[in-house]
């Protein structure tokens, strides 16, 4: 079966069982509320279609549903969904495969990777160019913004701002020169490690590293990111990787998807004491949707992790950062970006004033691309 019908039996399947896995309508939302809503720039550090687009020729112009019962781990987003959502921008995510495979490989992605054809840089590069002949096929829908303000310019204009950021150094095949390449073509964040050890980092996902922080290779692509104005990713990075970064980090940064260990022991998440150097260094936390990151369940179990991140770091300190299509399965309530009106109106309900909200919804997400990138 090639890429395109797999897709289409994927939609079939979903019509079939389109009673299962979407957000609550918007209808229940108050009109005051969704006028707000729809008045805040809101952005998302971390969303994964162009895995998708890459991988089965993903329409990110069309509306999907949910292609599998009940739950699914892709298919979250599209133009069409992400205007009725009224999200309005992302950090599109560019999953690599690694040229070299090291054995602390998550399945999927090794499978993946033994799949696919195509490695490291070039595919990096292809992926850019990929996201860039999108947004020139959508352009009155779509802009690939190569800083913060292209992405606000795009989104003052009615279009959805895509920001390109990668997953893991691997897809820059160790090299600064290979950093400044990828930046030329449009890329703006680059994540120091995915599943697997790269030259910079080691994966929080793997015990075995636990005593190893950043290399040699890593504080230098921390200076060159400041240097060619590439907002830096620690997610996915280990404990001891994230204390050398901030100790050497000298411009904003982000950890784009990811949640609160407090609430929820996953290896994924952040400590209370994590989650306050990073806020008093400046960064900004993307909270994560998917099940395993959140405990509680729905909706309001993604609200706790806001929550909590606005105690121990202060509002300026979090951002949306979904994962929705990183092969997660979503929290109940948080199926697809059209959760993120129930998201506003979950934060009206616990208190929270326009200012907070804004800062939440999209503007720390905003403003350290711009403070970065321009
Ligand atoms: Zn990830």
């Amino acid at each position: 079966m090639d890429r395109r019908s797999f897709l289409r039996s994927c939609a079939g399947l979903g019509l079939a069982t389109a009673c299962g896995g979407a957000p609550e309508p918007q209808e229940r939302i108050p009109g005051e509320t969704l006028a707000l809503h729809r008045e805040i720039p809101v952005f998302d550090l971390h969303i994964d279609t162009l895995l998708w687009m890459r991988w089965l020729g993903y329409d990110i112009a069309e509306a999907h549903g949910n292609p599998l019962p009940r739950a699914s781990f892709f298919s979250h987003m599209d133009l069409p969904r992400a205007e009725e959502a009224g999200l309005r921008g992302a950090v599109l995510g560019l999953v690599i495969n690694p040229v070299e495979v090291e054995p602390e490989l998550i399945a999927p992605l090794r499978w993946l990777a033994r799949f696919e054809r195509g490695s490291g840089l070039e595919q990096t590069l292809a992926t850019l160019d990929l996201l860039a002949a999108e947004a020139e096929r959508l352009s009155d829908r779509l802009v690939f913004a190569r800083s913060g303000s292209e992405a606000r310019r795009a989104i003052e204009s009615g279009r959805f701002a895509g920001v390109a950021g990668l997953e893991g150094v691997h897809g820059i095949e160790d090299r600064l020169e290979n950093a400044a390449a990828a930046h030329a073509r449009g890329l703006r964040m680059i994540g120091l490690v995915h599943f697997q050890r790269s030259a910079a980092a080691f994966p929080m996902t793997e015990p075995a590293f636990d005593d190893r922080g950043l290399t040699p290779f890593g504080f230098d692509l921390l200076a060159e990111c400041k240097r060619l104005g590439i907002v830096v990713d620690l997610a996915h990075v280990n404990s001891r990787g994230v204390d050398d970064a901030l100790g050497a980090l000298r411009q904003p940064f982000v950890v784009s998807h990811t949640a609160c260990a407090a609430l929820q022991p996953n290896p994924r998440n952040l400590t209370d004491d994590q989650i306050q150097r990073i806020a008093e260094r400046g960064g900004v936390i993307g909270l994560a949707v998917g099940r395993s990151f959140l405990g509680r369940p729905g909706i309001e179990g993604f609200l706790d992790h806001v929550e909590h991140v606005i105690e121990k770091g202060g509002s300026r300190a979090v951002a949306i950062g979904s994962d929705w299509d990183g092969a997660i399965v979503p929290a109940e309530g948080m199926e697809d970006v059209r959760a993120l009106p129930h998201v506003t109106q979950g934060l009206i309900e616990r208190g929270y004033g326009e200012k907070v909200l804004r800062r939440v919804m999209g503007e720390n997400a905003l403003g350290v691309l711009t403070e970065v990138c321009g």
